[in-house]
């Protein structure tokens, strides 16, 4: 329903629950906000494009991805960033940093993280594959 709020734990008396099936509170065109993570959380809109009947198993069915961005080496300027400094990053990109770049960064190697096609790329220790 527009303009309600759904928790995934319940942090008040009232708060509504997120075990509530998908196709009851959005329908095609639907906009929903979605933030995923407390202390570094990552905000996302999410579009609703259309609907599709059950997968067979019951579960999600990945249909489409988005490209990777193109975030260019903020010490270069020249080459695709492939490795984020945690020292240096503070949401800015100023972090981001191209192969040959990285090698040459001052900062401390076990503060890096992988360049992923993600939005939680860069936060909170996420390196694009689970349980690693
Ligand atoms: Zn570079
Ligand atoms: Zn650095």
């Amino acid at each position: 329903m527009q303009g309600e709020t759904y928790y995934s734990t319940r942090f008040e008396r009232g708060d509504k629950t997120m075990r509530i099936k998908l196709g009851s509170v959005a329908s095609p065109g639907s906009r929903l906000a979605y933030e995923y993570d407390i202390g570094s959380t990552t905000p996302l809109t999410i579009h609703v494009a259309g609907l599709r009947g059950p997968t067979p198993d019951g579960g999600v069915q990945l249909l489409a991805r988005n490209d990777d961005p193109e975030i260019l080496c903020a010490a270069c300027r020249k080459n695709k960033a492939s490795t984020i400094c945690l020292e240096c990053e503070n949401g800015d990109y100023h972090g981001w940093l191209c192969e040959a770049c990285a090698e040459e960064h001052e900062c401390d190697d076990d503060m890096r993280l992988p360049v992923v096609n993600s939005p939680r790329a860069g936060v909170c220790g996420y390196t694009g594959t689970p349980f690693d």
